[in-house]
């Protein structure tokens, strides 16, 4: 064989070879939680990664009907007389109110009522909440109001334990207790910094139980991935700039998950100043601190509280908080465009290839 005729049938070989490492990959999307969803699985078996997928979204539709805005969620039942409480929002306040009090209350889920004073969703003109309504829904926000116990099978009354309880600690901790909430009277729990990403972890973990190893799932930027893409490499998540039509960033992940936070997700501008979904519950008012946040962490229930969480608190003591927790990384846009990334970061985070 001449030289170059080697060379040919090398080259084919090697296209041939890096073809054959490509597994094939089942993707579907669903339109869930006011957000595009997409969920890949890489597997041979192309059936049985359908139904997989196919559980998965059934179980995204369960925590966004449990933990919605809809009469027939949990919070919306909830009330100042105990209520018993699923274990899936069991798990949810916990890390809620572990966060609540990390930061100083600058993620708290009993925003619900000033939250549901601002509508994002408006046509022009666009109308602030009022001032006065503004206040007294901000008097009702406050975290130390939700109060979880557990029934004592001996039949003592139940008993208020939890606040300090450092999330990370017990979250494995098996129990079959039953647990009750109530709230202050007048206060009002809204899991939109949260939910999300603890739907994205339960589909996981449906996933997971159905065999499947290597997957990602992405509830609008809410993502986790398991395992290897179909390319036989870390998953590359790229981050969307928030104010330039590029990426800030592309990721690898295995076996972790990201979620972002930013001003640009659900807003208005009026008179020249953005109002965006984000509220920090010191004022009532869209947080400052911040254009965008990522974080990447062990489960997409801690990214999307951290990246909440972080975007409040603002861009110097939200790297701090990002810096004293293990396994957490982060990203944040501050408000004149600076990009800060945390120091641990180089480990996940690849170029700024497309
Ligand atoms: P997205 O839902 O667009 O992914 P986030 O995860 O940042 O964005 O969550 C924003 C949502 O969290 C808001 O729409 C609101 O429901 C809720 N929220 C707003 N401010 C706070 C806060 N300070 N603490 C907890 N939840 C908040
Ligand atoms: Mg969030």
């Amino acid at each position: 064989m001449k030289i170059p005729n080697l060379l040919f049938w090398l080259l084919i070989e090697v296209v041939f070879i890096t073809g054959c490492q490509k597994e094939p990959i089942i993707s579907r999307t669903s339109f869930l939680m006011d957000t595009l969803v997409e969920i890949k699985v890489v597997s041979q078996d192309r059936k049985k990664a359908d139904e997989a997928i196919k559980a998965a979204f059934a179980e995204l539709k369960r925590i966004e009907t449990l933990m919605g805005q809809g009469p027939e969620s949990e919070p919306s039942q909830l009330g100042e007389s105990p209520q018993e409480i699923s274990p899936e929002l069991l798990e949810v306040l916990k890390a809620s109110i572990w966060y609540s009090e990390l930061t100083g209350g600058r993620f708290d889920v009993s925003i619900g009522p000033v939250t549901k004073l601002w509508d994002f969703k408006q046509e022009e003109p666009y109308e602030l909440p009022a001032e006065d309504r503004l206040q007294a829904a901000l008097s009702l926000v406050n975290y130390k109001g939700i109060k979880l116990a557990v029934e004592c099978s001996t039949g003592v009354p139940p008993v208020v334990l939890l606040s300090l309880v450092n999330y990370r600690e017990i979250k494995h901790a098996a129990g079959d207790e039953q647990w009750q909430c109530a709230l202050k009277p007048g206060m009002k729990l809204d899991l939109g910094g949260v939910a999300k990403g603890y739907a994205v972890d339960r589909a996981i973990d449906v996933l997971l139980k159905k065999g499947v190893t290597q997957a990602l799932v992405n509830a609008g930027g809410d993502i986790r991935a398991i395992g290897q893409s179909h390319k036989g490499k870390p998953w590359r998540i790229g981050i969307q700039h928030p104010r330039q039509d590029k990426m800030l960033t592309v990721l690898e992940l295995k076996d972790l998950a990201v979620a972002t936070s930013g001003d640009y997700e659900r807003f208005f501008i009026k008179d020249g100043v953005r109002y965006h979904h984000i509220i920090d519950p010191r004022t009532g008012y869209p947080a400052t601190g911040c254009i965008s946040v990522t974080i990447i962490a062990p489960t997409c229930l801690e990214a999307d509280i951290l990246a909440t969480a972080v975007f409040v608190a603002g861009h110097s003591e939200g790297m701090e908080l990002i810096e004293q927790l293990e396994g957490i990384e982060g990203i944040i846009v501050a408000p004149e465009g600076e990009v800060i990334t945390s120091s641990g970061m180089s480990v996940v985070s690849s170029n700024n290839e497309r």
